[in-house]
């Protein structure tokens, strides 16, 4: 009999939803984690008997799933919840969203938001999100500060900020902010040429090369709504992921966002050439921009994950809200009802969120080797009561009032539904200051 083995933390479990493999639910099993690694997935019987863990948690009517990757966010919009709503896309943003930025938005709200951001993801179960957003040096403050994971947008766009003055210059902060912190165990990089509507062709090939270079991830806003394509079959000649195509960004580092109105042959040819989705279903109800047919890109083999969207236009960070909404729009656009599955939409928030940042060896499932990203959705509520199905509920009956503890690179950042590293009423008061500067754009003043 071999001494147990000492660990840093033995999590044991209802259920563990590992999503590798899809669908597989572990009754009564234990997570153990040392050095922020998991390293092991096994029944609570067995792992009491291996293991010495420094903590032992025990959280008997909880299941264990890997942290939600918000795939598309701009968080530090967060401070714009609720300033424009029941707008169209571009009215919402050529008269609210972008005069409000040009007012306010600079690096101390950049900060303050995306801190607040990270403590509503935090409480939501989401322990990564693909960020886009000015003043991104800012914005990784604010993650470090919150222990969390993120993939950093290097924004370009082909108009000037008081972060940068052209997309050149936007280029070069971004860059230059990857070089002070890759490698870090916490941060990625994407670059975020923000749509095809704001930037030039020769700012996409500039970034294209960038990208090819330094093999990373190309986050864009693409096919968000009717006027965008016409648009741009009147400026171009052609559709925007025409265009895209010709300008080669068309492949496996593509996360194309929202994707909504698409053709089968346009959908035919980004699976070919392994782009990604990021399907944003409540931010495109809401700007009535429409829905991604997600079923059909699934099946078409297409890697599909899931996002929020920024908060000014959901106005939420709620990525269980995005799962449900995910599956039923499937089904309903399909008039099939077995499309689209609870364990799919688990996936899409999950391990395919990992695939598209080029992150699935770290995180996305619970895996032995992988990180220790992990949430824990208590489920003696009565409202999920009774369980017959722990994914059916994750998906279509749980919301994120039912996470109780997060973990990021092993380390508990949500204890009990409490924040561990962020301040909830610093983060509060400088919302309220930031509501007072907001104000008076809103007023027209
Ligand atoms: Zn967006």
């Amino acid at each position: 009999m071999t001494d147990p083995l000492k660990i840093d933390t033995l999590v044991e479990a209802r259920w563990i939803i590992p999503v590798e493999p899809a669908g597989k639910v572990l009754e009564n099993h234990a997570l153990a984690i040392d050095q922020g690694v998991i390293q092991a997935v096994v029944p609570s019987d067995e792992a009491q008997a291996r293991f010495d863990p420094r903590e032992r948690i025990v959280l008997d009517h909880h299941a264990l799933i890997p942290g939600l990757i918000n795939l598309h966010t701009h968080a530090a919009m967060t401070l714009m919840r609720g300033l424009a709503d029941d707008l169209p896309l571009m009215e919402w943003l050529n008269n609210h969203i972008w005069p409000a930025e040009t007012r306010h938005v600079d690096a101390g709200f950049v900060f303050d938001g995306t801190r607040l951001a990270c403590a509503e993801m935090l409480r939501a179960g989401v322990t990564c999100f693909n960020d886009m957003y000015f003043f991104p040096e800012a914005a990784v403050q604010a993650v470090l500060a919150s222990g969390m994971r993120a993939a950093v947008g290097m924004i370009a766009i082909d108009f000037p900020t008081a972060y940068a003055s052209d997309a050149d210059d936007y280029l070069a902060k971004g860059l230059a902010l990857r070089d002070d912190y890759n490698p870090h165990p916490l941060l990625s990089f994407c670059f975020a040429p923000h749509a095809p509507f704001t930037v030039s062709d020769r700012v996409f090939a500039k970034v294209l090369t960038y990208a090819e270079q330094l093999d990373l991830p190309i986050h864009i806003h693409l096919h968000e709504t009717v006027d965008e394509v016409t648009s741009s079959l009147k400026t171009h000649g052609m559709r925007p992921i025409e265009r895209m195509h010709k300008l080669g960004l068309l492949g496996p580092n593509l996360i194309a966002v929202h994707m909504i109105h698409v053709t089968a042959d346009e959908i035919d040819l980004m699976a070919q050439l392994g782009c990604t989705v990021a399907h944003c279903p409540s931010s495109n109800l809401k700007l009535a921009s429409g829905f991604a047919p997600a079923a059909t890109m699934l099946g078409a083999g297409m890697n599909v994950g899931l996002g929020t969207d920024g908060a000014a236009s959901n106005n939420t960070l709620r990525m269980f809200e995005e799962m449900r909404l995910a599956a039923l729009l499937a089904k309903g656009q399909s008039g099939r009802a077995d499309a689209l599955p609870a364990w799919q939409a688990l996936q899409m928030a999950t391990l395919n969120g990992a695939k598209a940042l080029g992150l699935d060896s770290v995180i996305g499932s619970l895996l032995p080797g992988k990180a220790a990203d992990i949430t824990a959705v208590d489920f003696s509520s009565l409202e999920l009561a009774p369980c017959y199905d722990p994914i059916s509920h994750l998906v279509y009956a749980a919301g994120r009032e039912h996470v109780s503890h997060v973990w990021v690179n092993g380390k508990m950042l949500l204890n009990q539904c409490e924040l561990t590293t962020l301040d909830k009423q610093e983060i509060l008061r400088r919302a309220g200051f930031w509501r007072e500067q907001m104000a008076t754009t809103r007023l027209g003043q």
